[in-house]
């Protein structure tokens, strides 16, 4: 590449709040993300994907698919319904137990998760300097769940630490109570009790019901794992940063089954897998990563991670990492009445498997992904907005630009674009001037676009234009198909 082909590029400092905003902007005019049955004035916390986005979260899917069921000869996928037998989630807790404590203010009439407000005040007195306050908190908010009664300590904790909402700065509050997330509805003729049914909460379930099932029919033995891509669905009460926390989401999780008294080391490998995962699989960079360790446990877990991402908005999770012990297995054992131990062939010993567990949303992934990809630049002195998305990831994994649509050049490009879309999405674009063309490829993350020109005619090259750098080169337009596989591999 000659020194001309290379165009300048600089890079433009954001602020994080603004990036938000131009995100959320970005990902509806360009079909990315739409609010839900807009024209009736949408509904709070449900998204639609549009053309592009449905794309790239397919991308991520496929990438996490990959890697646990390709990639792992004792990892098998399984596609479980949404709804399930009751059952399942009492024997689950979820009934009982799958509840977030709430509070409200009577003078704002908004609604808040009393332990996030709490978590957030003890952030903040850290933050603060004020150590040994925030240490006390701390105990005094970690003891509550072993109290007579919770809310109460919570509540106590919110009014004399003297919390105040973070929006707001209002602190009228009403006592604390639980709110159940599961959304029930009615399944037959007859909205009675007998038929309840919950929208799953969470795809784990459906993989513990069906363990015998799988090992079973795939022949699988201890230790093994069980992947699953699908809805789930939450009544969160709080609810907002776009599609960070919605009512209706997609998990994509995997249970590792294992021999009891080996989940550490094994929880440590995926630990180790799951963050690599991010960086090498989907281009997320490191420094945006951050672990978090669950000093509070939930009451299946003998060790929990999280892998939370930089979002603008602050830190949060996109991936849970969960020792689950035995619970779940035996819990079903117990309500189902069917035996769920495992039997080793070789020792004939008997036990129910402990599970640990990777549990990422692909629709908080797939914000993270954008998040980490917008950028503003100044490219040979014009301004624009780029999506600096792993080839692997990106919607459009090229365009084919003729620089006159008509002819002989129309025709070359044309037959060019069939060609290449049996194996890729490839868009077509003659509208515009090329330098128009690019950006608008830029900014939805199509890392190559090919250019077909008056050269094109004369030996057969095309123009190879770098989303990233904006540099050009040329490559035999037969060497296109080619160019793209390596580059996707590689990258
Ligand atoms: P949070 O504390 O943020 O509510 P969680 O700890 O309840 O999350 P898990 O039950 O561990 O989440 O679920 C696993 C993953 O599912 C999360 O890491 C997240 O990526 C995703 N997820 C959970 N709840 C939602 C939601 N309401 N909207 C979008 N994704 C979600």
């Amino acid at each position: 590449m000659s020194n001309s082909d290379q165009a300048r590029v600089q890079e433009q400092n954001l602020s994080p709040d603004k990036v938000m905003h131009k995100l959320v902007s970005l990902a509806k005019r360009r079909g990315f993300i739409f609010p839900s049955s807009e024209i009736y004035g949408g509904l709070s916390s449900c998204f639609d994907y549009g053309p592009l986005g449905s794309e790239m979260k397919k991308n991520v899917k496929d990438l996490w698919w990959t890697s646990m069921t390709r990639r792992h000869q004792n990892i098998v996928g399984i596609d479980a319904s949404i709804m399930m037998n009751p059952t399942v989630w009492e024997a689950s807790g979820h009934v009982a137990s799958f509840n977030d404590p709430m509070i409200d203010d009577r003078t704002t009439k908004r609604r808040y998760r009393a332990d996030h407000l709490i978590e957030n005040h003890i952030g903040k007195l850290v933050r603060d300097g004020k150590e040994s306050q925030a240490a006390a908190v701390k105990v005094a908010y970690e003891a509550a769940a072993g109290t007579d009664d919770p809310n109460r300590t919570l509540y106590e904790i919110i009014t004399t630490e003297g919390i105040k909402a973070p929006d707001t700065g209002s602190g009228d509050w009403t006592e604390v109570r639980q709110f159940n997330l599961m959304f029930q509805c009615n399944m037959g003729a007859v909205a009675d009790s007998a038929g309840i049914v919950y929208l799953r909460p969470e795809t784990a379930q459906g993989i513990f019901v069906n363990f015998h099932n799988v090992r079973e029919s795939s022949r699988m033995k201890v230790p093994f794992g069980i992947a699953q891509i699908g809805k789930a669905f939450r009544n969160e009460i709080v609810k907002g940063n776009f599609i960070f926390r919605m009512v209706e989401f997609e998990q994509m999780e995997m249970q590792y089954f294992v021999k009891p008294g080996t989940q550490t080391e094994a929880f440590e490998a995926w630990r180790e897998e799951r963050i690599n995962w991010y960086t090498e699989s989907l281009g997320i960079s490191r420094g945006k990563l951050h672990w978090y360790k669950h000093d509070k446990l939930a009451h299946y877990a003998d060790l929990a991670y999280d892998i939370k991402f930089e979002f603008p908005f602050g830190i949060e999770e996109i991936e849970g990492i969960h020792s689950r012990t035995d619970f779940d297995l035996s819990q079903h054992q117990q309500y189902s009445g069917k035996n769920m131990e495992y039997i080793d062939q070789t020792t004939n010993e008997r036990y129910i498997p402990y599970v640990v567990e990777t549990s990422a949303g692909a629709d908080r992934l797939f914000l993270a992904l954008l998040s980490d990809a917008y950028r503003e630049d100044v490219v040979d002195g014009e301004p624009r907005v780029m999506l600096k998305l792993s080839p692997k990831v990106a919607p459009v994994k090229a365009a084919i630009l003729p620089l006159m649509k008509k002819g002989e050049m129309g025709e070359r490009a044309d037959r060019l674009c069939s060609e290449l879309s049996q194996n890729f999405l490839v868009q077509y674009d003659d509208a515009a001037s090329i330098g128009k063309r690019y950006r608008r490829q830029d900014e939805i993350g199509t890392p190559f676009c090919f250019t077909v020109d008056h050269q094109t005619l004369e030996d057969g090259t095309v123009t190879v234009r770098y989303r990233d750098t904006a540099a050009q080169e040329r490559i035999d337009i037969s060497k296109t198909s080619e160019f793209l596989a390596t580059s996707l591999m590689k990258a």
